[in-house]
């Protein structure tokens, strides 16, 4: 009942506003294949995270997301997996175009990501790629035509990609902003500008970030709509 929700939003120091489905407080109770459940308790896990326990619910729904929650948290899964059940619902591309995109701040983090997405993948068939900078071009783009559901990349390297159409960014429909403020603070923001203008405006958009500063914000404010706000812990509003 509604005391349960109200204890888990005061116990984990979580608000939420706008669009507000109740929390999922167990793997049983998320909306996903039983595949993926059985992967989650392989993995160890007991329960979802608080951020996950909001974000799932409102990322299956549909709904654009901004979540902000320190390092630790699980932000990864938090999108992940709804992404990868967004994905199984396209049809498959013949040009391997990607369907999910997460945009994050360095190669570390786009593997790290790309790791936790593989963990998952072999529910869905979905393939992912990670596209960096700082690294020879050839062996991603071989990865590239090989075919990719979701693309996991660093901005720069991603723009080049898009702009020598190795990569074409019309079938995206989820996007992610991983590490949002991280971006912004390493001068990314004209490159994910000019990102967005590729995806198409009828997509889904959630944005991660641990700190909520004005350019963090007003890139929000930009580039999504009617989205959930969830803040957890001592992070800042
Ligand atoms: P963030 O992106 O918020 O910094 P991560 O997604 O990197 O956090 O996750 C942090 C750690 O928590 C990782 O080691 C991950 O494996 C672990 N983790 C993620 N979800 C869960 C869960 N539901 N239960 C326990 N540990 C989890
Ligand atoms: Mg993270």
């Amino acid at each position: 009942p509604q005391e349960i929700f109200d204890q888990f939003y005061v116990q984990n120091e979580m608000s939420i506003r706008g669009f507000a489905p109740r929390p999922v407080l167990s793997f049983d109770e998320a909306p996903f294949p039983s595949q993926m459940k059985s992967i989650l308790h392989r993995l160890g896990y007991q329960r979802p995270t608080a951020i996950q326990s909001q974000a799932w619910p409102v990322l299956m729904s549909g709904n654009d997301l901004v979540g902000i929650a320190q390092t630790g948290s699980g932000k990864t899964l938090a999108f992940m997996i709804p992404g990868l059940i967004h994905a199984a619902g396209q049809t498959i591309s013949r040009h391997g175009d990607p369907v999910v995109l997460v945009l994050a701040p360095t190669r570390e983090l786009a593997q790290q990501i790309q790791n936790v997405c593989n963990d998952f993948c072999s529910s869905t068939n979905a393939r992912s790629v990670c596209v960096y900078g700082g690294a020879p071009k050839q062996p991603q783009k071989r990865d590239i035509r090989h075919g990719l559901e979701v693309c996991i990349a660093t901005p720069g390297r991603l723009l080049d990609f898009v702009r020598e159409k190795t990569i074409n960014l019309d079938r995206v429909t989820y996007l992610v902003l991983d590490e949002a403020d991280r971006m912004l603070d390493m001068g990314f923001e004209p490159q994910i500008r000019k990102i967005i203008r590729y995806i198409r405006p009828d997509r889904q958009t959630s944005m991660f970030s641990a700190t909520w500063p004005k350019e963090v914000q007003k890139l929000a404010d930009d580039f999504m709509s009617n989205c959930s706000h969830i803040t957890l812990g001592k992070a800042v509003l």
